[in-house]
């Protein structure tokens, strides 16, 4: 019997929602436990992402996929950092505030202590009075609080405080804030495939970055639920669905250290893969996987044009997401150095819905996941097309 296409459409979106039922509360589990407190961040304090790595290889062995270095998942690889482990108090004229929510400490600044007078040196800073030449401390306000992770330590430290709770001027401030600097942090790559069934010598990879900004001070940290929780979530629901379907092509599943500090496993991979990069068929980087009410970006669609029309006529035929927008080239995620080595690679992240981005909001609780099954039909859709 000929079913007309409408029907087709219609069985292949059941088919799929009955998979993703079963197991999209395996998605919710990952993004809680990659976003406690365990994981701290998934940041280089309190082994917060050594527990994360730890989590993720036990994933890839459960899921049953197998290695691609040798017998390991991990790709073990070094790098400076600037931590904060452990005082992290600012008390301005009196009040104590709270780290995350009142202030950030700039995240290539230098551990002080004491107690400073400040000076207004325009609206929105402060610098603290002081006879040397060069000033300890700054004070930054900001619409915003947005943190970050470095690989290097400067000579001065900045704090950024939010201006909406700062409308007196502030006259004195007493800080201790305690900074390490880490030289040669171990940390890994997670890589794991599953063997195609046809063309075992090209892969489709899927990539994301499991690490985040880690902890400031010795109770607040960054969970990262949106920021790439999700992203690295939905690489694990991928590598569910293939192991289940085998593909066509081999399968690859990347989850990078180092993306919030400049891209550090991603570029270390491009330099050390552990695949022929000219057997990489297409690779697509996952990065804010969390929303999607107002579609996703395509980083890269102007570059790779045929395989941006394939996905945009994919999402028109499915009805699946609102807008699917294209973007040129960005060095804003781990696509980027592959893009450098000449692999055909996008970068899609998700649009609207929740601000929190690098601070203390991103939580699992109000990730909405919203077009989260979609992304997921969409991609799966491309590669069974490619
Ligand atoms: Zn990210």
């Amino acid at each position: 019997m000929n079913l007309p296409k409408k029907i087709f459409a219609l069985l292949f979106l059941c088919a799929f929602t009955n998979y993703f039922s079963q197991d999209s509360s395996l998605a919710r589990k990952d993004i809680d436990f990659l976003t406690s407190k365990v994981c701290w961040g998934r940041g280089y304090t309190n082994k917060g992402l050594e527990k994360a790595a730890e989590y993720l290889n036990k994933s890839f062995k459960t899921i049953g996929l197998k290695p691609l270095n040798k017998k390991k998942y991990s790709q073990f690889l070094y790098m400076n950092v600037n931590t904060f482990p452990g005082k992290m108090e600012v008390i301005a004229d009196g009040k104590k505030l709270i780290p995350g929510v009142h202030f950030i400490v700039d995240n290539e600044s230098k551990g002080i202590s004491g107690g400073f007078m400040l000076f207004k040196k325009d609206s929105v800073t402060y610098h603290a009075a002081d006879a040397r030449s060069t000033v300890p401390l700054i004070i930054s306000l900001q619409k915003k609080l947005t943190w970050s992770a470095s690989q290097k330590v400067s000579e001065g430290t900045i704090i950024e405080l939010l201006k909406d709770s700062f409308q007196k001027e502030i006259k004195n401030m007493d800080v201790q804030i305690e900074t390490k600097f880490v030289k040669n942090y171990k940390m890994q790559n997670i890589c794991g495939f599953i063997p195609g069934t046809e063309k075992k010598d090209s892969f489709i990879v899927f990539t994301a970055h499991y690490d985040h900004l880690g902890g400031m001070g010795s109770t607040t940290f960054f969970p990262g639920a949106n920021d790439n929780a999700s992203g690295v979530s939905l690489v694990l629901q991928l590598a569910r669905y293939y192991k289940l379907n085998p593909p066509k092509y081999n399968v690859a599943f990347l989850l990078f250290c180092g993306e919030e500090a400049g891209l550090v496993g991603s570029k270390y991979f491009t330099e050390n893969p552990l695949m022929p990069l000219s057997k990489i068929k297409f690779l697509v980087n996952l990065d804010l996987l969390g929303t999607g009410d107002e579609g996703i970006t395509v980083v890269n669609a102007t570059e790779f044009k045929k395989e941006f029309d394939l996905l945009k006529s994919i999402n028109d035929e499915k009805k699946l997401l609102s807008l699917v927008k294209p973007r040129g080239k960005a060095q804003n995620s781990d696509h980027f150095y592959f893009g450098q080595k000449g692999v055909h690679c996008f970068f899609i992240y998700t649009m609207g819905g929740i601000k929190a981005y690098h601070d203390v909001y991103d939580i699992s609780k109000t990730l909405p996941l919203t077009k989260y099954k979609e992304v997921f039909l969409l991609l799966t859709e491309f590669v069974a097309r490619f």
